[in-house]
Formats: structure tokens, sequence, C-alpha cells
């Protein structure tokens, strides 16, 4: 076998494609040179305002290792020809079945005690969307919003519509105790403490740290797609809605623009229209991606007093990982194939 490769891409990309080559080589003969179209994805965990003494080594290690994981798991859909639908899709269920993350199996409580879970996906290349809100004991909502976009005429299910779906969809539940977790309900009895008047609660300075999860990717195909799954925001009123499972808001991806998904506060993030506000200055604007993510980050969202972050991929593969917080978990693996773990602003 005859491999070619320059040294300079000694990276996860040339690796997966080496690990796909050689699987696919056989006994024959395999020239390989890497001229297959750009991919890249990026994810996020959240935004907030954590700093390095929050952390213990172990849950730092933890949480960088599950981004890492994820991200991975996507460029790997990605790399062996993948959709960037599936790529996202894989990335955010391996952050809805950690315990860390404010999705999924981690998300924390509502002001009854309960979870109350909202989720949406975006196709690039159709504009079709499907998205879920207010639904409970969904092991992965993300999932859900997906089968929405697929198996339904609708962009967006609620409530108890929505579990009757999941159920129709063999999509799979999972008890209470599997989404209790000691921190969130911690979390929760803090908030209420503290919310002795509901005309001064700002959940924001209650749970520093939003951990909603989010995905961006390119695939092969040059399609954008993007994916955001959250638990909301600790002590919200039942009922509420962020901007996560809404489009526009907290997802958003269109071929001719950008994807992106969002993580902060997110009564400021519907009325900014932060993903598709980002995507429309890329497109009428021609502006480049980050250069659109910052207007939108560091200036209107935060003329607005609202905190929080986005990623945001482009047609050619180039990634913004932009926020107006003191950190945001994160991960992205770009064009060349290089990987990046990040926690804190400075990094
Ligand atoms: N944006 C989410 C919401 O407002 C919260 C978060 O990003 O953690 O529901």
């Amino acid at each position: 076998m005859i491999f070619l490769m320059d040294e300079a891409m000694l990276n996860y990309k040339t690796i997966l494609i080496w690990i796909i080559a050689i699987s696919n080589a056989g006994l024959t003969e395999v020239a390989f040179a890497d001229t297959s179209p750009p991919v890249a994805i990026a994810i996020h965990a959240g935004a907030g305002t954590i700093s390095k003494e929050d952390f213990t080594a172990t849950l730092e290690l933890e949480i960088r290792d599950t981004l890492k994981k994820a991200v991975l798991a996507g460029y790997e859909i990605l790399s062996s020809g993948g959709s960037s639908l599936d790529a996202v899709t894989r990335a955010i269920t391996i952050l809805e079945d950690s315990p860390h993350f404010n999705a999924g199996r981690g998300a924390v409580f509502n002001a009854q005690g309960k979870h109350e879970l909202d989720a949406s996906i975006m196709d690039g290349s159709g504009l079709e969307a499907g998205a879920i809100t207010g639904v409970h004991n969904i092991r992965n909502p993300i999932l859900l919003a997906r089968k929405v976009m697929t198996d339904s005429v609708h962009v967006m299910l609620m409530g108890e519509g929505a579990q009757v779906f999941a159920r129709a969809k063999g999509i799979e539940f999972a008890d209470d105790d599997y989404f209790f977790t000691e921190r969130r309900w911690q979390q929760l009895q803090k908030a209420k403490k503290e919310a002795k008047q509901e005309a001064l609660y700002r959940p924001e300075t209650m749970d520093h740290w939003m951990s909603t999860v989010g995905a961006v990717a390119l695939d092969i195909h040059g399609n954008l797609a993007a994916a955001t799954s959250t638990g909301g925001m600790t002590n919200k009123r039942w009922g509420r809605v962020g901007d996560s499972p809404i489009i526009g808001a907290g997802t958003y991806a269109d071929n001719r623009s950008c994807a992106v998904s969002a993580t902060g506060h997110g009564e400021y993030f519907i009325r900014a229209t932060v993903a598709r506000d980002i995507c429309a200055r890329v497109q009428y604007q021609g502006l480049d991606l980050a250069a659109a993510a910052d207007a939108v980050i560091h200036g209107q969202l935060r003329e607005m007093g609202g905190d929080g972050g986005i990623i945001a991929i482009d047609p050619k593969g180039e990634l913004a990982l932009t926020f107006n917080t003191a950190g945001m978990y994160r991960a992205s693996v770009d064009v060349e194939g290089n990987l990046d773990v990040e926690i804190y602003n400075s990094e």
C-alpha cells in the first residue's frame, strides 16, 4: 500500500482519513491525497461567569473529556462522508447523556421542582426545522426535535402533544430518577431562597453557568446544520419557553449564510433573534462570520443587557465561537482538522 501525506497535516482529520483509507484498502493499492471538501464542527455546552476556583480538577477534566468526546464523535461522522445533521445530532446526544450539562440528564429544575426540556434542530440545505418545548422524561430531546422535523408537517410541538408524538415515534423515555442530579437540586434551593420577590428575580444571577448544549457543522456536501438542547433556566416559571427551541433565536441554519446555536439568557436571545440576526448580517450585509457574531453578541445583545454566546459555522467551514461572558464550554474541529477544547475566555 502507498499512502501520500503532507507531514503538516498530522492531525485528527488526517488520522481519521487514514483509518478510513486503511480499513477500506483491503489488499489493493491506495494512493491518498486529501482533496476532500472541507468539513468542520463546533459544539458548546453553555456560557457563564464561572471561574477556575469553581471547579475541582476532576470535574474540569471530566467536562473537557466529554466535550472532546462529543466533538470528535460528530467529526468522525463528517469525515466519513456523513451528514451535518447526523453529526450535530450525535454530538448533542453525548452531551445530553452527561450529568454535567443543562440538557437531557443534567437538566435544571423549574420552580416546581420538575424538568421541562426544550430542543431544536435545523437543516441548512432546505430550511427544514424541528423543535420541542416543555417536555419531560425524554432521554434525548434532540432526537424528538429531529422527529418533529422529519416525521411531522409541523416545526414545533409542545408539552403533552409532544409527549404523545414521542411515544408514537418510539422515542426513548427515562424515569425522573435519571434526571435527578444533586447539583441541580441545590441550585434550585438556592435560587428559591434568593428569589424572595418575583419582581427582583434575575435568573442569570442565580445560576452562574447556563450550560445548555449546542452543535453546528458543515458536511462534505456543503450542507450546514445547527442543533440546541436545554433544560432552560433554574427556577423558571412552569411553562416558560426560552430561546433554545425557537428557530431564529437559539438555533438557525441556512446554506446561504451560516448555522448558529446559542446559549445564554433566553429572554434576551428571543428578543434579539440572535441566531437569525447573525446569519442575516452574513447574507445581506456581506459580513464575515466573526464580524457578524461580534456585532450581535458584543453589540446588539450586550446593549440590551443580555449575557451569553454562540457557536457558528459558514459554508467555507469558518468557525466563530463568540461570547460576552467570562467563559463558554466549547470545542471544535476546524477544516484543517485541528481540535480545540476550551472553557475560559483567556484560553
Ligand atoms: N438559553 C437557555 C434558556 O434561556 C439557557 C442556557 O443557555 O443555558 O433557556
